[in-house]
């Protein structure tokens, strides 16, 4: 037993050090809260976390660059237009599923109270309306400057946000600290139209809106690698050199991912314990807003545990359990991070080297789905759009059940893999049924958490896809004499000695 146990630890150790990270992380983290650290010096705990996420940033570029270009100019025409068709209709069933279920459970669990008719739900400032949210999802699919996609995402101004009296009520907490939420670095913190009747006044906070900045606009950089890479496919023998090019990044960036993961384990327990110094009082959390959690977090655990690895059963008849034990890194990763985006580049190794899934398939299923499929945030939106309903007495009737459901479906999509993008799109979904986009601030406190879960089931979903396209495409891909671009097999040098 000694010997498994043995071979077991070495074979899985990085997988059981970070499963212990994150323990070690909540750990640490519940400690030091009794110790109350300064501003200052939780600043400096979350140091070497915050490392861990820049690691992961710098892959993301040049990861999805490389793979995608490589990935498409190694196909067919006919095979890249199937594979891309049957990915995206697949993606964009899973998110509607995804989103049927969150609708049926908060309906059922009813987190925000008994619902009686009012029609008065429009009181809410909007901060966006849905259709400038919905032209900036278009906008950052045609980046003008590419330079600057990678490093910012077009977003309308928003106006900023309060922390109402309301949302201090749900979080059992004082109106005595109001919070003000708005874009950082959009000097337009505008509380002009904005008076406080309160005595004695309350101290006034500013925030920028989680999620609001330091994306990344990978959304138009899919787009234009994915042109580039079907382009180069056309070129045949002249654009060798590019793919060439961008076969060998893509290597050289897996080996950097392989070397990075060493320090993840030691990553994770500060970014756990740092952001768990950060939250809200946990014990402040009101009734309805520990419902709406509860209701979030079965929601996600349905579709991770039960849903999604049964479409992978029926599709591709292989056990899913095998496929999730290959990607558990991944998802401690996104757990850790709250960010797809920034797990992809250990999504691509972990179905590479444990899932054995063919490396074209995953170049372009994994950057797209990272990008555009994201079921556990969609899930998020329809729940948390609806319990804001609840929490204001409105009864949505029908036809707003349908609308919610398309532009949850829509703001997850337009939402970037970063921590907590899902909140600043769910504006599309709140103004579509006319609901205060103010109440956003309603579930800022829990958000931080259920931002980690959804990532989990946002990276599972990608990685599952992959799964069921290498068994949908098995036949198209194993036709290729070798598992590279066919290119590449005529350019290697011809050593004769
Ligand atoms: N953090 C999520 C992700 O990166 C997006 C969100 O739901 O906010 O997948």
């Amino acid at each position: 037993v000694w010997i498994r146990v043995k071979d077991v630890c070495k074979r899985n150790g990085l997988l059981i050090l970070s499963v212990l990270s994150v323990i070690i992380g909540c750990l640490l983290g519940f400690f030091l809260r009794t110790r109350r650290l300064s501003e200052q010096e939780v600043k400096y705990f979350q140091f070497p976390g915050e490392l861990l996420m820049r690691m992961l940033k710098m892959l993301i570029l040049p990861l999805v660059v490389s793979s995608l270009m490589s990935g498409l100019a190694a196909l067919d025409a006919k095979a890249s237009s199937r594979l891309g068709i049957i990915t995206i209709s697949y993606y964009l069933w899973t998110t509607f599923v995804a989103v049927v279920e969150g609708i049926i459970l908060v309906s059922i669990i009813h987190p925000g109270g008994a619902a009686q008719k009012e029609s008065t739900a429009d009181s809410g400032r909007p901060i966006m309306s849905s259709a400038d949210a919905l032209l900036d999802l278009i906008r950052n699919m045609f980046p003008a400057n590419l330079v600057e996609a990678t490093f910012q995402q077009y977003r309308t101004k928003i106006i900023p946000i309060m922390k109402s009296p309301k949302a201090a009520a749900l979080t059992e907490t004082t109106t005595r600290r109001l919070v003000i939420y708005g874009i950082q670095g959009d000097n337009g913190m505008d509380i002009q139209n904005f008076s406080l009747d309160l005595t004695p006044p309350p101290e006034i906070i500013f925030r920028s809106l989680p999620g609001s900045s330091d994306g990344m606009n990978v959304l138009g950089i899919v787009i234009f690698s994915a042109t580039m890479g079907i382009m180069l496919g056309r070129m045949g023998s002249n654009g060798s050199p590019l793919v060439n090019f961008c076969q060998s990044l893509n290597e050289a960036v897996l080996k950097i991912v392989a070397v990075a993961t060493c320090y993840f384990p030691f990553g994770i327990v500060f970014l756990i314990a740092g952001k768990i110094l950060e939250m809200d009082d946990p014990t402040a959390i009101g009734k309805k807003l520990g419902f709406y959690a509860i209701t979030v977090v079965l929601g996600l655990v349905l579709h991770g545990l039960f849903i999604l690895p049964s479409m992978y059963f029926f599709i591709t008849k292989k056990n899913p359990i095998v496929f999730i034990r290959g990607i558990l890194q991944a998802l401690l990763i996104a757990l850790a991070t709250s960010s797809s985006s920034a797990t992809l580049p250990i999504t691509f190794k972990c179905l590479l080297e444990n899932n054995h899934i063919d490396r074209r398939i995953i170049r372009f299923v994994l950057p797209v789905g990272a990008t555009i499929n994201m079921d556990g945030t969609a899930l998020y939106e329809a729940v948390a759009a609806i319990f804001i309903a609840q929490v204001n007495n409105y009864e949505l009737d029908f036809g707003q059940i349908i609308t919610i459901s398309i532009t949850a479906t829509a703001a997850s999509i337009g939402a970037a893999g970063i921590p907590q993008a899902g909140l600043v799109t769910m504006v599309i979904v709140l103004t579509s049924v006319g609901l205060p986009t103010d109440d956003i601030t309603l579930i800022i406190a829990v958000d931080w958490a259920l931002d980690r879960f959804r990532t989990m089931i946002n990276v599972m979903g990608d990685a599952l896809a992959t799964g069921i396209m290498a068994h949908v495409f098995r036949r198209e891909f194993t036709k290729k004499p070798c598992d590279e671009v066919p290119l590449i097999c005529e350019t290697k040098p011809m050593i004769s000695i």
